[in-house]
């Protein structure tokens, strides 16, 4: 069976992402593209998802409207707080819809996150290092703090002590961030894109976990599989994790 499908912010760069991405999928039909100053009401051409990949300032009332025109929804923008979640809960509760927001559809990103998390209780030390290119003016990254701060929930969980380290001398701040006991790095390097490493450290052994974003087709397979995986779910789902079954 096709899955009609619509975008609203198809001109942007994820936008564009997105129709290449439906448009040449088999079972996907892209039937609507949706922009600034056009109205969703009336122009989903018989959409059964929309996928929602605009600015922080306009996602919310853009997913109320496509919820009220009884589409589901598959949300990338960012900027998304716990109030605004839980509104858009509710609204998809009382319609009976069902909406996927995930700040990262990055399959290797969000399989990294998890893969560390799990891996992190077993080892004494753990650090993050996230590279990227020298344009992104936030540091560290989403992704990396995210990562960070899971990691160091699996720890406490697990009772596992701090990762040893005799610094007490660093005026240049060259352990990095200390995100919940973490320590973050951040690269900033032409010809990067969007990559992340977890080094994990016992006695004598290592673990390295890494993923790299090489464009933003990186974030089309995990954009799918949620167009795929949306319908019939019921109620908000947030975080493509909660869609992979690990
Ligand atoms: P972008 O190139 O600026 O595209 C945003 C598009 O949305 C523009 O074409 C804009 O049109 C349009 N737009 C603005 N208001 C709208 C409205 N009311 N209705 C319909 N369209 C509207 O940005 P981008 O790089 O594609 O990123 C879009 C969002 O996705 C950002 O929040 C970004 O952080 C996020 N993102 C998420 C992921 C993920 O994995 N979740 C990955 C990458 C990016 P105008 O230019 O005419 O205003």
């Amino acid at each position: 069976m096709t899955i009609k499908v619509a975008v609203i912010g198809a001109a942007g760069r994820m936008g564009r992402t997105v129709c290449d991405a439906v448009s040449q999928a088999e079972d996907l039909e892209l039937v609507a593209q949706i922009d600034a100053g056009v109205s969703i009401e009336g122009n989903l051409n018989g959409a059964q998802v929309a996928v929602e990949f605009t600015v922080p300032a306009v996602t919310e009332a853009n997913v109320h409207a496509l919820l009220d025109c009884g589409v589901d929804v598959v949300v990338g923008t960012t900027g998304w707080t716990e109030e605004s979640l839980a509104r858009v809960g509710e609204h998809a509760d009382a319609t009976r819809r069902s909406v996927i927001i995930a700040p990262n559809y990055g399959l290797s990103a969000v399989l990294l996150m998890s893969f560390a998390e799990k891996a992190a209780p077993y080892f004494e030390s753990v650090e993050v290092i996230e590279l990227h290119h020298p344009e992104k003016v936030d540091a560290p990254s989403g992704t990396a703090t995210t990562t960070a701060k899971r990691i160091s929930a699996a720890r406490v969980a697990a009772g596992v002590a701090a990762s040893p380290d005799a610094t007490q001398i660093d005026p240049e701040g060259a352990r990095g961030a200390n995100v919940e006991g973490v320590h973050v790095h951040a690269v900033r390097l032409r010809g990067l894109n969007a990559h992340e490493e977890v080094l994990l450290g016992n006695p004598a052994e290592q673990l390295v976990l890494r993923q790299d974003s090489f464009d933003r087709t990186s974030f089309m397979p995990g954009v799918l599989l949620a167009i795929r995986n949306v319908m019939g779910r019921g109620g908000l789902t947030y975080g493509l994790d909660k869609v992979i079954d690990l």
